[in-house]
């Protein structure tokens, strides 16, 4: 039987990304509580995360729309281990469609007890109402929306 050979790799990057005007308009948004979404004007598919164009019809998607920022958690995973800046390790990344959106937006997720894992789908079933946790101090990030959070009300 022969081993895996590994090898330790550092990477410590910094680096900024252009948005672009389709992002840049969300992250605006965002910094504004609102969250923007755009549509396709051939087959009506609301993207947000916004997309210059449908991916489907190849249509340019210059329709605004905002979303309220309540919807339904369809998926989640957590992460058990953490990594160099990232948070602190158990933690849920869901999959959040927001209502009247037709895509899910990726977020972090907040109300799980992580201290008996068998429990984790049956706290929060596909279709759980989650609602979005604005940041107290905004700066046109995808992180002034702090996390969602179950909506229990
Ligand atoms: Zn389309």
């Amino acid at each position: 039987m022969t081993t895996t050979p590994t090898q330790a790799v550092h990477w410590d990057l910094h680096y900024d990304i252009h948005l672009g005007a389709t992002w840049s308009r969300f992250m605006d948004g965002l910094r504004d509580r609102k969250i923007l979404a755009n549509v396709c004007p051939s087959c009506d598919r609301v993207f947000v995360p916004p997309q210059a164009y449908c991916e489907s019809c190849f249509e340019r998607t210059d329709r605004w729309v905002e979303l309220p920022p309540e919807g339904s958690l369809e998926v989640f995973t957590v992460a058990w281990h953490g990594f160099r800046g990232g948070p602190t390790p158990p933690y849920a990344i869901g999959g959040i469609r927001l209502d009247g959106a037709s895509t899910l937006l990726m977020h972090w997720v907040i109300g799980l007890d992580f201290t008996e894992p068998t429990t984790l789908l049956a706290q929060l079933p596909a279709g759980s109402r989650v609602r979005a946790v604005w940041a107290p101090q905004r700066t046109g990030q995808i992180l002034d929306i702090a996390h969602f959070e179950p909506d229990r009300d």
